[in-house]
């Protein structure tokens, strides 16, 4: 059973160092009487929070720190070998928290533990646009930001796996988009492929306030952050009366010993609303999002990127490569085809 363990705490950017391959033991039953399933991972998500995990925090984070010598885990697509569990029998494929190695025991977990219900659409579907960054993209969006036909939204790491939904599903209600991404590549896939109205290259804005300005004349109502840093004070310049900011996440300051600082006082004279999520907490409307997202899919609505890397051994690499920009679209990895 091939693994991908944390090495070492990581200290500033991740390497490959950080983690290794090795050859674990496969115990090829599940307990007697225990609900646990035996699970053949096939394909596995790579989520910058994981970076946030491979930190040993003296006061506990929401998600428990990876420990050294201990496989990673986090979301993937995986098929039944074995189980003990009424709900589920050898052969269902199912989408949830699991390890990154080619076979996981586990015991279900209720909140991100579902059937595949849509197979006309690749499996790899499942760690992006119909599994936890869509529904991210979905419930920071319209719950958190509630973004209305006729808003100007922003969204930065927009090309990526949660930022590239957000967008479209944006361009869906009736706004207007604009996204930032960190290559022309990225701009380019912005502009073409997922439709957003305006996109810009970060990495090359000498003034981050200025290409929001000009993309912006009058303002950002919805600013979905995906980056925090100098783009979440550049926009904050930038927001209108009673803009909403749905905070998702700073891959920006994930590395960083200490954080850079953002004058949060601009929220006030505006009346901006600045509202942090959990995916977590939008479990329950899972399956109504997928239904909607499926449709989308299906009818050509919504369209997405992956970034697909091969083999358990390639995993390491491509977590890595987050934090570099690397990734174009989402990133996943494939451990085994069905
Ligand atoms: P992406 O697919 O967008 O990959 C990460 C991207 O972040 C990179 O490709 C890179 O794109 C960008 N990036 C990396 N380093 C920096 C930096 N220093 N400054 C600016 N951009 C950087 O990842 P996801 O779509 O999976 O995640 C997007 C965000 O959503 C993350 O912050 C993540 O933690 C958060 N998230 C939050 C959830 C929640 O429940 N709140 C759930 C899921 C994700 P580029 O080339 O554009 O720089």
């Amino acid at each position: 059973n091939r693994q991908v363990i944390l090495k070492r705490y990581v200290t500033g950017c991740p390497t490959v160092e950080d983690m290794e391959v090795v050859t674990g033991t496969l115990r090829l039953a599940v307990p007697p009487g225990s609900p646990a399933v035996l699970v053949k991972n096939l394909y596995l998500s790579c989520d910058p929070y994981m970076r946030t995990r491979m930190t040993r925090h003296a006061v506990p984070s929401f998600v428990p720190d990876y420990v050294p010598g201990k496989v990673l885990d986090n979301c993937g697509v995986s098929k039944v070998v074995l189980s003990g569990h009424p709900d589920f029998k050898p052969g269902d494929l199912l989408w949830g928290v699991t390890g990154w190695e080619e076979y996981t025991q586990l015991i279900p977990n209720p909140v991100f533990r579902h059937m595949i219900n849509h197979r006309e659409f690749p499996l790899s579907y499942y760690t992006g646009v119909l599994g936890v960054p869509g529904l991210t993209a979905y419930a920071g969006l319209f719950r958190v930001a509630k973004a209305k036909k006729g808003e100007y939204v922003f969204v930065s790491a927009a090309a990526g796996a949660v930022g590239q939904i957000v967008g479209q599903l944006a361009k869906l209600t009736g706004c207007y988009v604009v996204g930032s991404a960190g290559s022309d590549q990225k701009v380019n896939l912005l502009k073409t492929k997922f439709g957003f109205d305006d996109a810009f290259n970060y990495k090359k804005e000498l003034d981050l306030n200025a290409a929001l300005k000009r993309c912006f004349p009058r303002g950002i109502d919805v600013y979905f952050e995906n980056v925090g840093g100098a783009m979440l004070d550049a926009v904050l310049h930038n927001m209108r009366h009673r803009g909403r900011v749905a905070v998702c996440g700073q891959v920006s300051q994930y590395n960083l010993e200490r954080p850079d600082g953002v004058d949060l006082f601009r929220l006030v004279g505006k009346h901006i609303r600045m509202e942090g999520f959990r995916v977590a907490e939008y479990a329950g409307e899972y399956r109504r999002f997928e239904e909607e997202m499926a449709r989308y899919l299906n009818e050509g609505k919504v369209v997405c990127v992956e970034d697909v890397a091969e083999g358990i051994e390639a995993a390491p690499a491509a977590l890595v490569g987050l934090f570099a920009g690397r990734n174009v679209g989402k990133q996943v990895v494939v451990v085994a085809r069905e």
